[in-house]
């Protein structure tokens, strides 16, 4: 078996206090160039992964885990310890789905991003060099290219 078909996949924050593995991601996996997802990974943009909950599990630290519900309800956890971001959760989305954040992630995947979203409120000085699908908010919102 290659590396990277290794299941679970196995990711960690970056003090390592936080551990989680994942059985299986949904396909959806996008960059978010939304200003909060930007603030809260000191980036040019957030890129989430989605896994079914029962298909994702905290294996270490949980009790590390910190939530920030911002202004428009949506929910960001992040590690008490090092501050790395670990995943979102917006009061309109699927509660059956994790999105967590792909850059904890220390298993080798195949599966690539498909879109940037929110690319209305991108940073002035982050370009967008690929050719995937670019949303003005929302992937059901108006697609820009
Ligand atoms: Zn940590
Ligand atoms: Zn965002």
């Amino acid at each position: 078996m290659k590396k990277n078909e290794d299941k679970p996949y196995k990711g960690q924050c970056l003090c390592g206090a936080i551990k989680y593995e994942v059985d299986e991601m949904t396909n959806l996996t996008a960059h978010c160039h939304c200003s909060m997802c930007r603030k809260f990974h000191g980036a040019a943009f957030a890129t989430f992964g989605e896994a079914r909950k029962e298909r994702f599990r905290w294996i270490e630290g949980e009790e590390h885990l910190k939530s920030y519900v911002a202004d428009n309800g949506t929910t960001r956890q992040f590690c008490d310890s090092c501050g790395s971001s670990m995943t979102f959760h917006a009061p309109t989305g699927q509660d059956d789905i994790v999105e967590f954040t792909l850059g904890t992630l220390d298993s080798d995947i195949t599966l690539r991003p498909d879109a940037h979203i929110y690319v209305g409120s991108k940073a002035s000085w982050s370009d967008i060099c690929d050719d995937l699908p670019q949303y003005v908010d929302g992937r059901d919102s108006e697609k820009i290219t």
